[in-house]
């Protein structure tokens, strides 16, 4: 676990006392967590939940899910994944103990979770008990041509709302599990991804909430918690105040916002954008550094028509441009609560808060 010891760490300190946003820190791992504490994270902005499903028996789980024929089979075949994934906080809520945690609900593009392989296959039809050639076609209509402008975030939560369902217990139960061994309350934010319209998180919302109450109910017990969205796509920062009737809080998702807004593939940008930058078309790399003029303007339409109508609304970055100094200071400029940034950019990200805290006009 590192520490900032020395000079290191009493500069921290300098930037800590001046700086006015939080910062915490993008952590999916109990080894992230620790690192980004050891940096001094004050909290998860953006725990990514994709990862937890990649290893072979989780992704045939969701796999199974997905081609499942119907409700039943959908909870049956998430059954099995329930006790790790509320392992999986369990872990992550005692690394950051007392401290913030958000938790995005599942956004892998479709297609990873789709089967390809035979062996795939055959594998679902002896736990779904169908047919292999009738697995096949169902995998064939769920094929997108664009998977990263399709079937993925919410809209995976609005189809198959059972793996929201779960993700939202073991969450649930995990907080109220390390909550009861004392200490401080877990207060688990949870987040949901690529919103585009208030009813997509009306929907959610109430998932969340009535799932929330069901755990609560068995369990006797309760924490506090909130339900907040991602901005990252430009209707859902123009519709931001709409959406804030029913998000706690915005953490802007500055990686897809700035792809969508920019109509260019984040997956693909290193193929053209270097002469671009040379060339001055943009003055930096607009998937590192935000570009402030123009997708910035989407975080102050959103931040202004969420504050109009939640005063209150939590204000967060976790795009990789919260570990961004520039970047920083432009969300110091729109009054952000907090910035996140991977492990290692936290102490970049402390010291960057602190200038842009100290440049600010007063
Ligand atoms: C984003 O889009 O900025 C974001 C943080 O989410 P992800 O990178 O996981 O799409
Ligand atoms: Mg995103």
């Amino acid at each position: 676990e590192p520490e900032l010891a020395g000079d290191f760490g009493v500069l921290m300190e300098w930037a800590d006392r001046h700086r006015r946003m939080g910062v915490r820190t993008n952590a999916e791992t109990p080894e992230d967590c620790r690192t980004a504490r050891g940096f001094g994270a004050e909290g998860i902005g953006l725990c990514r939940t994709e990862h937890m499903f990649f290893d072979a028996a989780r992704i045939s789980a969701v796999r199974a899910m997905i081609l499942a024929e119907n409700e039943e089979g959908r909870r049956a075949a998430l059954a099995r994944l329930l006790p790790e994934q509320r392992s999986d906080f369990v872990e992550i809520f005692h690394t950051m103990a007392g401290l913030p945690c958000t938790i995005r609900l599942l956004d892998p593009p479709l297609h990873e979770f789709l089967p390809t392989r035979d062996e795939e296959f055959e594998e679902l039809s002896e736990t779904l008990g169908l047919g292999v050639d009738h697995l096949k076609r169902r995998a064939g209509e769920l094929h997108e041509f664009n998977p990263m402008l399709g079937h993925r975030g919410c809209r995976l939560g609005i189809t198959f709302p059972e793996i929201y369902e779960m993700q939202a217990r073991a969450i649930f139960e995990a907080a109220c599990e390390v909550t009861a061994e004392g200490g401080d309350p877990v207060v688990p934010e949870v987040m949901i991804p690529l919103v585009a319209t208030r009813k997509e998180l009306e929907i959610l919302r109430a998932l969340v909430d009535r799932v929330a109450a069901e755990v609560f109910a068995e369990k006797g017990a309760s924490v506090d918690y909130l339900v907040g969205t991602m901005i990252e796509l430009p209707r859902a920062a123009l519709m931001a105040g709409e959406i804030a009737k029913e998000a706690k809080f915005f953490s802007f998702g500055t990686n897809d916002l700035t792809q969508t807004a920019l109509g260019v593939s984040r997956d693909d940008a290193g193929r053209f954008l270097g002469p671009y930058v040379d060339k001055g078309i943009y003055e930096r790399d607009p998937f590192v550094s935000l570009d402030v003029d123009g997708v910035g303007q989407l975080v102050e339409i959103a931040a202004e028509r969420g504050r109009a109508t939640r005063p209150e609304i939590k204000l967060g970055i976790c795009g990789e441009h919260g570990g961004d100094p520039e970047s920083i200071m432009f969300c110091e400029k729109v009054g952000l609560d907090y910035v996140s940034a991977s492990p290692y950019r936290v102490p970049i990200a402390r010291l960057a808060a602190a200038q842009a805290a100290l440049k600010a006009p007063k």
